[in-house]
Order: C-alpha cells, then sequence, then structure tokens
C-alpha cells in the first residue's frame, strides 16, 4: 500500500481525485478540508472501498497545521508516497478593489501552503527515492482573465513552483507536475456562476454558456474523474519521467 495526502479533498475535485485513488485500492488516503463533516465523508469512503484513511482538518493558512498533518500522517502510515497540492480559493473583483486581505489569502492558500507541504514530506520521499508531487493549478496558471488577479498570480506561481521542484526531485525519483483544469462544476464555481448571474443580470445558464464556457471549445464542465484518473497515473511508478510538466485539461481553452 502506498498513501496519499490530498489536500482539500472533502468536497469538488479533491474528493473526485480521492475517489479514483480509493478505486484503486493501493492507498491510505489522508483527506483534509474545512467542511465540518470531512471526517463522514472520509469515513464514507474508506467503507466504500474498504481502505485505510485519516481525516486532517489542518488550515492552510497555519503551517504549524499544516506540519502535524504530515507528522501525524507519517506517524499512522509511514510515509507519505503522494502528495496533491489542490485546496484553493477564489475571489473575483477589479484589481482596484480587490481587498488586501483576499488576496493575501489567496497567495497564501492556493501557493504558500504547496511550499510548507513539499518542505514538510520532502525528507522522507527523498529517503524512500520515491515521491509524487501534484499541484492542481488551473487554465489560469497558463492564461489569465480579468478580475482574478489574485487568483491568476497564485496559479501561474504554482506552475512555477512545480518546474523548480521536478528538478530538485529528479535526482531522487520525486516527480513534480501540475493539472491545469478549464471549469469543473464544483462548489467554487457554482458560487461564480450565482454572482455572476446577480452582478450582469442574466439567468445562470447564460452565463455558463456565454461566459463560463465560452473560451472552452468543448462546451463541457470537466469531469472530476478524469482529473482524478489523470493524478492517478502521475502518481504511478511508471510516471517517472513525466515531470515538470503543466498538463491542461480544459477543452481546448489552452489551444487558442
Ligand atoms: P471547492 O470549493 O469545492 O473545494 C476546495 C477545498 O479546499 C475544500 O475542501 C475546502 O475546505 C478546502 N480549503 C479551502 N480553504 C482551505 C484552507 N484554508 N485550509 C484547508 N482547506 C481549505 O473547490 P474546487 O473547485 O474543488 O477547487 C479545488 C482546486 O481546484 C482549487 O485549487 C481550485 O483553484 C482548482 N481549480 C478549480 C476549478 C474549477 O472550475 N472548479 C478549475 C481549475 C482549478
Amino acid at each position: 500500500m502506498k498513501t496519499a495526502l490530498i489536500t482539500g479533498s472533502t468536497s469538488g475535485i479533491g474528493l473526485g481525485i480521492a475517489r479514483e485513488f480509493a478505486k484503486t485500492k493501493q492507498y491510505n488516503i489522508i483527506f483534509n478540508g474545512l467542511e465540518t463533516n470531512g471526517q463522514e465523508i472520509a469515513d464514507s469512503i474508506a467503507k466504500e472501498f474498504g481502505i485505510a484513511i485519516m481525516f486532517s482538518p489542518a488550515n492552510m493558512l497555519k503551517p504549524e497545521e499544516l506540519r502535524k498533518m504530515v507528522s501525524d500522517a507519517n506517524a499512522k502510515f509511514g510515509s507519505i508516497d503522494v502528495l496533491i497540492n489542490n485546496a484553493g480559493i477564489q475571489f473575483v473583483s477589479a484589481v482596484e478593489d480587490f481587498p488586501d486581505e483576499k488576496w493575501n489569502a489567496i497567495i497564501a492558500i492556493n501557493l504558500t501552503s504547496a511550499f510548507y507541504l513539499t518542505k514538510a514530506v520532502w525528507k522522507g520521499m527523498k529517503e524512500k527515492k520515491f515521491g509524487r508531487i501534484i499541484n492542481i493549478a488551473s487554465a489560469h496558471g497558463l492564461v489569465a482573465s480579468e478580475f482574478k488577479s489574485a487568483y491568476v498570480a497564485s496559479k501561474h506561481g504554482i506552475v512555477g513552483f512545480t518546474k523548480t521542484i521536478a528538478l530538485e526531485g529528479a535526482p531522487f525519483n520525486i516527480n513534480c507536475n501540475a493539472i491545469c483544469p478549464g471549469y469543473v462544476k464544483t462548489p467554487l464555481v457554482e458560487k461564480q456562476i450565482a454572482d455572476q448571474a446577480k452582478t450582469h443580470n442574466i439567468p445562470e445558464s447564460e452565463v455558463v454558456s456565454k461566459i463560463m464556457l465560452a473560451k472552452q471549445a468543448v462546451k463541457e464542465f470537466v469531469p472530476v474523474e478524469t482529473l482524478g484518473q489523470l493524478a492517478v497515473l502521475l502518481a504511478s511508478d511508471g510516471a517517472t519521467t513525466i515531470t515538470g510538466t503543466a498538463i491542461p485539461v480544459d477543452g481546448g481553452w489552452n489551444a487558442q
């Protein structure tokens, strides 16, 4: 058995990724997230797939909580083989009105937490000569959209971090890749749909077709299963030479 730690895995994309890892029955999973029913969610996956789990409510804004999550996981499972930095938040505003505290929170949660966690798992992966680090970036790690300055900066930042860690990890069979999804229908996006409908005074269906999916050639939300299956591939033993990449799964958005 290997062990995978997935941040923000009690909702949306993280939960979808956790399900794909659980399906393989080859991983213990450390769940994390701020959802108050996080333990229940983790327990239900453990029961459904017959795997061992741990749940940690560690807050990405608190480095000491992140380090404790890693040491608790090491104590329970012996090592962490796969780290998936997925927890993230969004805030949409013109730069002139962008609240300082939202900027700082987005950079801390979407980018800096990945640094703290990579640092915390590094020694174990290096000693084991095996590690897989997967950062859930975004299509916004490769291109920009207006009114998302902090988010786009954090996601471009994590793509750069991914490349550096790939270089530093190569001698130790630690690979590091970023997955760059287009729009995925999760609570994070559902909130944006509702906000935009209010701002533009149009129905939510029009927000989806005319604003959200306008940049994707494939006019469909990206399924979480696709992201989970890609993450399982990147975590596999055979994926050593896939490293330092930022893989778009965005319905052709970045092809334009
Ligand atoms: P979501 O809101 O459904 O889930 C986010 C998860 O992160 C939740 O479990 C939440 O509790 C956790 N989280 C947030 N702040 C935290 C904190 N301070 N400490 C600990 N956990 C925290 O969102 P999602 O859409 O599943 O997003 C997951 C990741 O995918 C994010 O990094 C997001 O930027 C990225 N992403 C999402 C989309 C999309 O369209 N939904 C597209 C591209 C990239």
